[in-house]
């Protein structure tokens, strides 16, 4: 077999490159210099905006692009980078079949680091190629962008869930928006206001805007009061996740006032005993092991307050799993319970409630639960960790958007 065909397919050149010559460098690592040039064809294509126009030079002579290595040696494709005339952009280098406008790096080479970027974090990718960390940032954004001028991704939604993600201590924030049919995070932007909910819905355009269906939030106001001015027949689902959320929290607050007021009291002994049921109550009924359900038995009989709140939570969960119709008169009862209790986080939760409670009733009624988002925030997180935390922002909705976008490059020999 030839040596130009075996290399043509170590290198993974499609048919419109051509080997026209190698040089092996000798050192302490080899490296293989393949010599391609682009087949020829009558007209070439413009590297910007890829519109076929006139050759016009061979530009500012060769140029080279670092490719899959091919065992221990480094490969570094070489070819004279020809331009084109470009109607619009004047003279262009022209496209190249190997590799993307304007980076020193073949399309395969930067798919392959940008993956494990997304795998692991862009550190352990830069180091794995020997390239720097800004070249594996700047490939990150050149294949997002890449990506997203061949894809809407804001096109065809019906239902949406509108969220929150902490980048950053200090209550640093992106507003994520997912699509609920294809789990898909579909626009992330800094910030977590109004503003940045009204720049979703400028992007979306007014005709999408109106053909928006469901939306899910949690119970952040300003996500609410945007999405009732800008999408007015959207049915708004308040995610029954953030109202189990909001009940545990009343719990803890319960309990921990209940400590309080046994310690000042003297009963130390009382007091002991609430400390360690934190986490008895705060997880689920069906979760308990039998010696936990014992525990929360005993508590029956020596603090009644605790245990209403206990059993308010649960309560509440129960009825957020009902059918519509027996939902809606359990909520009423359970409002009045919650109101009477005498314990001031629930009657607070209750108020909250009732503020809510058209769009509460609308995730049972239509079953959109915010759960999308919430996997899609667990993803998130798991980036965030991966890279040690972000200081940039755009960097953070960069590997978002490839992660979580479906924009990850598939490897350049999964089979299309
Ligand atoms: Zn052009």
């Amino acid at each position: 077999m030839r040596v130009s065909k075996v290399l043509k397919a170590i290198c993974g050149f499609d048919r419109e490159t051509v080997i026209i010559g190698t040089v092996l460098v000798r050192g302490y690592r080899p490296l293989l210099e393949v010599h391609v040039r682009a087949k020829v064809r009558r007209r070439g294509r413009c590297g910007r905006c890829d519109v076929s126009s006139p050759w016009l030079d061979n530009g500012g002579g060769v140029r080279r692009w670092r490719h899959l290595d091919a065992g221990y040696a480094t490969v570094m494709l070489v070819a004279v980078a020809r331009r084109v005339e470009c109607p619009e952009h004047g003279p262009t280098v022209a496209t190249v079949p190997w590799a993307r406008h304007d980076t020193m790096f073949t399309r395969t080479f930067e798919d392959l680091v940008v993956h494990d970027a997304i795998v692991g974090n862009k550190t352990a990718a830069a180091r794995r190629y020997s390239v720097s960390w800004r070249a594996v940032d700047h490939m990150c954004v050149r294949l997002v962008r890449e990506a997203l001028d061949r894809v809407d991704l804001l096109d065809g939604l019906v239902a949406v869930a509108i969220d929150e993600v902490k980048y950053k201590k200090g209550h640093r924030y992106l507003t994520v928006v997912c699509d609920h049919f294809t789990g898909r995070v579909i626009w992330a932007r800094k910030g977590r206001s109004k503003k940045t909910v009204g720049r979703f819905f400028d992007d979306l355009g007014e005709t999408r805007s109106a053909a928006l269906n469901f939306v899910t939030a949690d119970g952040a106001e300003w996500i609410h009061t945007v999405v009732a001015e800008r999408a007015e027949h959207a049915i708004v689902c308040l995610d029954t996740f953030h109202v189990v959320g909001w009940a545990t929290k009343a719990l803890d607050e319960v309990r921990r006032q209940e400590w309080n007021r046994l310690r000042e009291a003297g009963n130390t002994a009382g007091a002991k005993q609430l400390k360690g049921t934190r986490w008895i109550l705060l997880r689920n009924w069906e979760h308990l092991t039998s010696a936990q359900i014992d525990v929360i038995r005993d508590l029956e009989e020596t603090n009644l307050r605790l245990t209403r709140g206990y059993q308010l939570k649960e309560e509440l969960r129960e009825i957020l799993r009902m059918p519509l119709f027996a939902a809606r008169r359990a909520l009423t009862e359970w409002l009045a319970w919650a109101s009477r209790s005498r314990l001031v986080p629930f009657v607070k939760l209750a108020r909250t409630i009732r503020r809510y409670r058209t769009e509460i009733e609308a995730t049972i009624e239509w079953g959109l639960t915010n759960g999308i988002a919430e996997s899609n925030n667990a993803s998130i997180g798991r980036i965030r960790t991966n890279a040690r935390g972000f200081h940039d922002p755009e960097a953070f909705i960069t590997m978002i958007m490839l992660d979580r976008a479906g924009l990850t490059p598939q490897l350049p020999w999964a089979a299309a």
